[in-house]
């Protein structure tokens, strides 16, 4: 079998890609090894850049039918009490809205329904767009992609195979890259479960030895990610669902009766945090995207957006290449180019906020809790985390924004122009540099 781009991995990452190539004429191969939808809860939160990303793609208006929007993030501080209402300490909230651009909220959308919508818009080019359904890519047999489907084995050949396989990938294999994994001192349990119809806001809610993330979902689900030490899980399931149900109730009194809605175990999924970043992205005429080049730390909700922005990169930069007539393979240093910093960027916020709720003790929350608010007291520092989290733009924080959140210098009173915003945004030069450099 012959096609241009062979993707292997039909998750997020891949339709993205496969979907965007099919749409600008090029004929893709996609290999998925599931049959139906998987069980596995994955990334729920799409972030603005992702959203603008999808509104290029034509899907908007579906995705926003079937999410729930999150126009701020809450930070709450508590104390927790023995089957008592806790008592707040501190209540933060970050607003998207902060940011200079229309895209001024994120979007809670079950991940299996983004990718149903990606899918449906690849198979609506059905000239460019082959989707091979429990189709496992086994690796290369003399440089062409040896697919099982079944019981058949498929060639496929290509002039690009990318690699959208997440964690495990056969492609990454292949080019020989460096991956250093970063492990972390605990683990999450995930599970969705009932929300009250108003309980409509994202948040955050800690106390110095307690951490519960609560992000609603639409038909009035929230799904819930609660922190434990690494190694724990298996005292805690002995311990029972009343253990949670207590945990959840005295956290979150809202939610003390949809927590009851956990009736087994086998709901709740255990989610071991791990970081790594590949060397490099590319090798030859093999590229790779999406988790298979990198993992985040969930703390700060990237992992499935920065596979939908590699894609929208890597797709744009293919397209370009066929409508223009060049070779891809000379130019894939673009997409590790654009990618690359910009990844390694968010690895290390995410990081960093994930350090922030990794320590047990009174001392760290107190700190914790000055940081946190003074993100909102310095509206520079307001601006610049949302605008890097949101994924629209790149704003480093510096030596004295630092020093601002840690308290060593006081808060500052200034308003942070729209204008001087516009420096920090990604622009389409920015995003898809080589229709600029590459002229004529
Ligand atoms: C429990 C959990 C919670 C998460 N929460 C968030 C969150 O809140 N926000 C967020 O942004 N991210 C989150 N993430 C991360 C996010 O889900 C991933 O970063 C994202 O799904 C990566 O997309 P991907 O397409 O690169 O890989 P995947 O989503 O892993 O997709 C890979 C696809 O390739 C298929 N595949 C694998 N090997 C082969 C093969 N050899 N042949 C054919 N097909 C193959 C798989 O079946 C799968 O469909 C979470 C992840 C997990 C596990």
């Amino acid at each position: 079998m012959k096609t241009e781009v062979f993707v292997a991995g039909g998750g997020v990452g891949g339709l993205m890609l496969a979907a965007k190539l099919a749409s600008r004429g090029v004929h893709v191969t996609i290999a998925e090894q599931l049959t139906k939808e998987s069980p596995v809860y994955k990334g729920e939160l799409l972030q603005p850049k992702t959203l603008a990303i999808l509104e290029d793609l034509g899907v908007i208006d579906e995705i926003e039918a079937c999410g729930h929007v999150l126009d701020q993030l809450r930070f709450q501080e508590i104390h927790r009490r023995p089957h008592q209402t806790p008592v707040e300490i501190n209540l933060t909230e970050l607003d998207y809205g902060r940011v200079a651009s229309r895209y001024d909220h994120s979007l809670m959308v079950p991940h299996e329904k983004t990718k149903a919508i990606l899918r449906n818009k690849g198979k609506s080019y059905e000239e460019y767009f082959h989707y091979l359904k429990g189709a496992r890519f086994l690796g290369f047999e003399n440089g062409v992609a040896k697919v099982k489907q079944g019981k058949e084995i498929i060639y496929v050949e290509a002039q690009v195979y990318v690699g959208a396989e997440g964690r495990s990938s056969p492609t990454r294999d292949a080019m020989n890259v460096k991956v250093e994994r970063t492990d972390y001192n605990h683990h999450f349990l995930t599970v969705t479960i009932p929300r009250p119809e108003d309980f409509t806001k994202g948040k955050i809610i800690t106390t110095s030895t307690c951490f519960l993330g609560l992000f609603p979902l639409p038909d009035n689900e929230v799904r819930t990610v609660f922190l434990i030490k690494a190694g724990e899980y298996k005292t805690i399931k002995e311990k029972g669902l009343e253990y949670l149900y207590q945990a959840y109730g005295e956290l979150e009194p809202e939610l003390a009766d949809g927590v009851k809605a956990i009736t087994d175990w086998k709901t709740v999924q255990l989610m071991i945090p791990f970081t790594y970043h590949v060397d490099h992205y590319y090798a030859g005429n093999l590229a790779i995207i999406g988790d298979a080049a990198h993992t985040v730390h969930p703390m700060a909700g990237e992992g499935m957006n920065l596979a939908v922005q590699d894609a929208d990169v890597l797709g744009e930069l293919l397209a370009w290449c066929k409508e223009e007539g060049k070779p891809y393979e000379q130019y894939l240093h673009y997409y590790e180019d654009v990618r690359k910093p910009r990844v390694s960027f968010l690895l290390n916020l995410s990081h960093l906020s994930a350090l922030v709720y990794s320590f047990r003790f009174e001392l760290w929350r107190k700190f914790r809790t000055k940081a946190v608010q003074r993100i909102y007291d310095d509206d520079q520092l307001h601006v610049k985390q949302m605008l890097n989290i949101a994924g629209l733009g790149r704003w480093d924080f510096s030596l004295i924004d630092r020093a601002i959140q840690g308290s060593m210098l006081p808060a500052r009173r200034k308003k942070v122009s729209d204008r001087k915003q516009q420096k920090y945004l990604f622009s389409e030069r920015d995003d898809y540099p080589w229709r600029y450099e590459e002229k004529g």
